[in-house]
């Protein structure tokens, strides 16, 4: 096999790292590495996120520590059976190009995944001394995002989480048999018990200790997961029960969603086409109700005849539109729990709401200067001088929405 240098692996690795979507680096707190003579921070101006044309954030030098893999996921570019070009970095290597990249300021940190190579100990090995050495060695301050192996052994996955900002384990496939089709070699629930320990370690380390009072550092930015979208026929009512349990069950701090993309020469089982990006960001506005609109899962798609989310209008205006006798909702005497079922207002824009209502009423035109869309918002709210009447019940109400928010978004 021909020698690669650097930069060739460096083409192969970060192409075959594209397909992974969780790679933001928020939950991170701040490594005091500059007063302790380190290198660097994860906070302050430095940090920036940029995306790439599909979406994805690229803000991270985002690698495989290879593309090998013994494993033949038949969703995965770099599954066994797969014909493309192979790499393989050495620790060195990666440890070198994350701090020439840092130093000169092109990345904020590092995101490192990797096929299985020979077993998952010897894989889940090399990451961990990437980041050891990142940490130790070079007294690197920025953020590390690691993706554990579930087989991994226990000692592995803890001295991970002593180095890293966030681990994560992608649960893969949204249901257990989706992941006995596709990926027939991986167990869902080793990958359960993976995540249990892991949340039972982040936990457990979060405590003060009894000697010193003080907190250990372990992964501070928690866990998360990825969960590919459209590989298989599971509805969006099935990818968000799998999430609710997810959060619930292991307390990720994100699920992340990554729409398939076909890949060559892939199995027959598979789509030869990939899902609208709209249902990935769909996906996402769902999963930030749950998690900071205090919508239940079942709540968001209740109603709805086929599981799926609406790809022309957000879930919270779809949820909204289908529960109209909840509305309106005076936004200068309401709760904020109702006034987080408003379509158009968000978390801040409810937060000045409540502060401003302290001191004067609010009035349509007040909301409106706060939001992006007043068309949006005011069939749901009442506000001083305003009362939608019959508007919140309007047959066309949902074209008539669409159409304001269209124009609005053509300036
Ligand atoms: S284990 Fe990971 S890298 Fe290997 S084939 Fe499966 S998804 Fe791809």
């Amino acid at each position: 096999m021909a020698v690669l240098s650097v930069r060739e692996k460096l083409a192969i690795l970060s192409d075959a790292a594209k397909y992974d979507a969780s790679c933001a680096s928020s939950g991170s707190t701040k490594r005091d590495s500059l007063r302790s003579g380190g290198i660097g921070s994860t906070e302050g101006s430095g940090i920036c996120h940029s995306y790439a044309p599909d979406g994805r954030c690229i803000s991270l030098l985002k690698i495989l520590l290879t593309n090998f893999c013994i494993y033949d996921c038949s969703y995965c570019i770099n599954r066994s059976s797969s014909n493309v070009r192979r790499a393989r970095f050495s620790v060195e290597e990666v440890v070198k190009l994350t701090m020439d990249f840092y130093r000169r300021n092109y990345i904020e940190g590092l995101f490192l995944s990797s096929g299985v190579i020979r077993s998952p100990d010897e894989t889940m090995g090399e990451m961990v001394e990437v980041a050891r050495r990142l940490r130790i060695e070079e007294r690197f301050g920025g953020y590390i995002h690691l993706k554990t192996i579930p087989e991994a052994s226990a000692e592995l996955i803890e001295k991970a989480g002593l180095y890293a900002d966030r681990l994560s384990i992608n649960v893969e496939l949204p249901t257990d048999e989706g992941v006995k089709k596709l990926a027939p070699e991986k167990r869902p629930e080793t990958i359960r018990l993976s995540m249990a320990k892991l949340r039972r370690k982040i936990e457990e380390k979060a405590e003060p200790t009894m000697q010193s009072r003080r907190r250990e550092r372990f992964a501070p930015g928690g866990q998360s997961t990825q969960m590919i979208v459209g590989a298989d026929k599971t509805s969006d009512d099935g990818i968000l029960r799998a999430s609710a349990r997810l959060y619930g069950s292991y307390h990720l701090r994100r699920v992340y969603y990554s729409a398939f993309s076909p890949i060559p020469d892939s199995s027959s089982s598979l789509p030869l086409q990939r899902p609208p990006l709209m249902r990935e960001h769909r996906l996402y506005q769902a999963d930030w109700l749950m998690r900071f609109y205090g919508f239940s899962q079942p709540e968001i798609l209740d109603g709805s005849n086929d599981g799926m989310l609406d790809l022309a209008i957000d879930p919270k205006l779809a949820w909204a539109l289908r529960n109209r006798g909840r509305f309106p909702v005076d936004v200068n005497r309401a709760e904020r729990e109702a006034l987080l079922r408003v379509p158009g207002l968000g978390t801040r824009v409810i937060d000045k709401i409540i502060e401003t209502r302290r001191h004067r009423r609010l009035r349509l035109e007040d909301v409106g200067r706060l939001c992006h869309s007043v068309a949006k918002v005011r069939p749901f709210i009442v506000a001083e001088g305003w009362s939608p009447g019959a508007l919140t019940d309007k047959a066309g109400l949902r074209q008539e929405i669409t159409r304001s928010c269209e124009q609005l978004s053509l300036f």
